[in-house]
Formats: structure tokens, C-alpha cells, sequence
């Protein structure tokens, strides 16, 4: 395929990952590009590694193998982060000394030492995008960009975004919406659907659960269909049990999204708790670990509303 186009060859953006042959982040097969950085704080998160912006140090004790037989990192360390539990001979991350300097990485053998994001190219990302380029036209798939919060970093988003499209590939991104308007609509015009969350309806409980108040993403959601009509808007709940899993906030997502024709689903995404080791990689603490998962029985009540509101019962 062709070169990048001028200006968006040397906009770099921090990656979390690149994920291929996804099903469930927009239509037929996809390449989820993961962005680091997060505006929300939602208790649920299944992606901690995305929340902060910058590339940062992750440990897996199961894979050292001790300080007697390797013990390679501890002299790399410049700010005496690592150290050695004697019950068990193997390593240690003291969190609160560590920087994120990444200076450990290179010397662990076996990447129990090991990095959540990095710094790419608008190029070297379409590079690896393109690989799936033949999947894209079969299944009319493309590149979802996800996070994180993508349209955070709005420059590299909408580079990156009008290159594919420049390239013939569909395009979609997942949003929680909390950012300025600016950076939104900057992103947004080169998207083709936006599948974006409407998480808790009342500010108040947005803010206990998320960790803001919902105003500011509303704002950029209504602004957003009536700005870009010919975009297909996909809004979605995560359903977490006893937080938003009743009728009265489905309901008013719907009240909220059915005026909008360019509103053309709603989807309830099921709580999982998946990314719950990745906590422990990170140093931290995941706050839902007694969470039960939601009944099905609740999750087809729910969906049963949404598909009345969009004319989808069957007779
Ligand atoms: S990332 Fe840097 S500060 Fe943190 S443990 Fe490794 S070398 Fe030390
Ligand atoms: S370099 Fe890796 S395997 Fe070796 S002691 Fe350090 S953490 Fe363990």
C-alpha cells in the first residue's frame, strides 16, 4: 500500500498494545490499537495498564527465577527499587520508589521484568495494522482504536485514523468521551462508527464509581451526533452488578440516545474480571474482588428493553 501521507509520518503516540482479529470491538474482524492514558477511574477496570499516560514497569514474581541464579536487574536499578524476599529467594518491586525508567527491563532473561506501553509512529502502527488488510475485505472489518482513552491523545488518534482511511480501512474507536471538545472532534471526523459508554446516568454516582461527573462526557455525546450525522454511534453499558444494572438507567440511556437517528444501537457489555492479574502486576489493589458476575437472567430483562426501544421484538 502507499507511503504515509505528509505531516502524519512522524506523529508519535504511547501504544499499549495491538490486538488482532477482534470481533467485539466493531463490525467483522478488527485491529484493536490499545492508547495509554485514561481520564476515568472507573472500579471495574479491566484494563489498568491503560490508565496512566506514560510507558511504566510491570513484574510477574512467577516468572523469576531468584537472586541466586540471575539477580541481573538488581544492579541496574538507580533508585533502589528491588529487592529480595528471603522466604521465597526472588525479587521485588518497591512501588513507591520506582519511576517507571524501564532501566531493569532489558536485563530480566525471563520478562518477569516487563513494560505496559511504548512510543510508536503513525507508520509503524499502520505497518502492523495492515497486516490484516485482507481480513478487513472479507468480513468488512478495519482498525478500532481503544484504550485507555484514545482521544486523548488527538493529535496521534487523528493522524493515525485519516491515514487508514486514506488506506481504504474502516474505522472506529471505543470512548468514554471525557475529554475537551476540541480534542473530540478532532478525533471524530475521521472515524466511521463510535462506540461510546454511557456508563452511570446520575452525576453523582458516576463521580463514586468513575471518578468524575458524567456533564462534560453528555455534553460531548450530544454535540457529537448532531456534529457528525453521517457517523454511526454505538452506545454501550458495561453492566457491573448492584452499580448500573437496573431498569431506570437503561432506560434513560435510551431517552437520552433515541432522538439521534446516527444512534444506531445500544449494547450491554457483561462485567468480567479478566484484567484482575494485571493489578498485581502493576503493584496495586483491584477494589471489586468480591463482585458477583450479572445474572443472565437480568442481562436478557435489560437487552429485552433496548430491542423494544429499537423496534427489535419479535412478535
Ligand atoms: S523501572 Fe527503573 S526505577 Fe523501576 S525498578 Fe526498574 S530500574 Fe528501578
Ligand atoms: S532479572 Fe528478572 S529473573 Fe532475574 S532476578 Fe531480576 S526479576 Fe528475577
Amino acid at each position: 500500500m502507499s507511503a504515509t501521507a505528509a505531516g502524519a509520518a512522524g506523529v508519535t503516540g504511547r501504544v499499549l498494545n495491538i490486538q488482532h482479529f477482534c470481533t467485539n470491538d466493531g463490525p467483522g474482524i478488527r485491529t484493536t490499537v490499545f492508547l495509554k492514558g485514561c481520564t476515568l477511574r472507573c472500579a471495574w477496570c479491566c484494563n489498568p495498564e491503560s490508565i496512566r499516560p506514560k510507558p511504566e514497569l510491570a513484574f510477574d514474581v512467577r516468572k523469576c527465577i531468584g537472586e541466586k541464579e540471575c539477580g541481573l536487574c538488581l544492579k541496574e536499578c538507580p533508585e533502589d527499587a528491588l529487592y529480595v524476599v528471603e522466604a521465597d529467594g526472588k525479587v521485588r518491586v518497591n512501588w513507591d520508589l520506582c519511576t517507571d525508567c524501564g532501566k531493569c527491563v532489558p536485563a530480566c532473561p525471563t520478562e518477569a521484568l516487563f513494560q505496559f506501553g511504548r512510543e510508536m509512529t503513525v507508520e509503524e502502527v499502520l505497518a502492523e495494522v495492515e497486516q490484516d488488510a485482507a481480513f478487513y475485505q472479507e468480513s468488512g472489518g478495519g482498525l478500532t482504536l481503544s484504550g485507555g482513552e484514545c482521544t486523548l491523545q488527538p493529535e496521534f488518534s487523528a493522524a493515525l485514523l485519516a491515514e487508514a482511511r486514506r488506506r481504504g480501512i474502516n474505522t472506529a474507536i471505543e470512548t468514554a468521551g471525557n475529554v475537551p471538545w476540541d480534542y473530540f472532534q478532532q478525533v471524530l471526523q475521521h472515524v466511521d462508527i463510535v462506540m461510546h459508554d454511557h456508563k452511570l446516568t446520575d452525576p453523582g454516582r458516576h463521580k463514586r464509581w468513575a471518578g468524575v461527573s458524567n456533564a462534560r462526557i453528555l455534553e460531548n455525546f450530544r454535540r457529537a451526533y448532531t456534529t457528525f450525522p453521517q457517523t454511526r454511534f454505538v452506545a454501550r453499558t458495561p453492566v457491573i452488578p448492584g452499580v448500573n444494572d437496573d431498569e431506570e438507567h437503561i432506560r434513560s440511556v435510551l431517552a437520552f440516545i433515541r432522538p439521534y437517528p446516527n444512534v444506531v444501537d445500544y449494547q450491554l457489555l457483561p462485567y468480567h474480571r479478566y484484567g484482575e492479574g494485571k493489578y498485581g502486576f502493576l503493584g496495586r489493589v483491584y477494589a471489586l474482588k468480591d463482585f458477583p458476575s450479572v445474572p443472565a437472567e437480568t442481562l436478557r430483562r435489560l437487552q429485552g428493553i433496548i430491542d423494544e426501544a429499537f423496534g427489535r421484538t419479535k412478535p
